[in-house]
């Protein structure tokens, strides 16, 4: 049992600084917030990503790319080049990496409004911190497993970040049902998506990238967008109006 709760609770709360911040606020600026809040998030998603904590603006100005370059071989990871989500993830990675390190010159147009604290990612994104949370998901399955096999969870621990990554970027490129025609492949990879927290209503978020809500149908329900919705009101965040007529290249 403190296996699951465990496991099921670093699963969600490294994909909400994920969607939440790194994706819809960071990416695409679909609300604003003060930079008081936006520290606290910054801080929120290196302590829930941990040992697989992405740089928000190397992440942000990735993720721009793939909305404007969707499919195209400017894209940073499209499934349509590549045999496999192992080597489309290792791409993904070199492609982040080049961006963090400032080996690659991105476009201005994908660096306008980007939140970014590089004293705090010289830190959180360095090695020491990774291998200090990868000791501590080590250490608390080691105190609480009671079989062998649930170690082999450790590795999704250890790779959160990652494992979200090619479940949508692989897979809901690839499988799914379309609710707009678009140039590029996504799809909504889920009727009802609990497992990706809204994510996976990808073919809607390629159409309405501004758009907090990923849900368009009545039964595709978005739980992040209710909790935006409920930040919203109590004034943490303020939600922008998204584009009206959005292309599917926007971002
Ligand atoms: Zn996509
Ligand atoms: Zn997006």
């Amino acid at each position: 049992m403190a296996i699951f709760i465990f496991f099921t609770a670093h699963w969600y709360l490294s994909l909400f600084s994920q969607t939440f911040f790194q994706h819809r606020y960071a990416a695409h600026g679909s609300f604003t917030m003060s930079k008081g809040w936006e520290k606290f998030w910054f801080i929120f998603t290196f302590v829930t990503q941990g040992s697989s904590y992405l740089s928000t603006r190397a992440y942000a100005l990735m993720h721009r790319m793939h909305h404007a370059y969707a499919d195209t071989d400017k894209d940073p990871h499209s499934p349509l080049h590549f045999k496999n989500v192992f080597t489309m993830m290792w791409h993904t990675k070199n492609v982040y990496t080049a961006i963090f390190d400032g080996r690659t010159k991105v476009e201005p147009r994908f660096a306008k409004n980007v939140p970014d604290w590089p004293a705090f990612d010289k830190f959180a994104h360095s090695w020491a911190p990774r291998i200090f949370w990868a000791a501590v998901y080590t250490g608390y399955y080691v105190y609480f497993a009671t079989s062998w096999w649930m170690f082999l969870l450790l590795p999704i621990h250890y790779m959160s970040g990652p494992v979200h990554g090619a479940i949508i970027n692989w897979y809901a490129h690839k499988f799914g049902y379309k609710n707009f025609e678009m140039k590029n492949t996504a799809d909504n990879l889920f009727h009802v998506d609990v497992l990706m927290l809204g994510e996976s209503y990808h073919n809607n978020h390629h159409m309405r990238a501004s758009n907090a809500n990923f849900g368009v149908r009545w039964h595709e329900i978005d739980p992040v967008y209710g909790v935006i919705l409920l930040f919203n009101k109590a004034g943490m965040i303020k939600l922008k109006q998204p584009k009206p007529n959005p292309v599917e290249t926007d971002f």
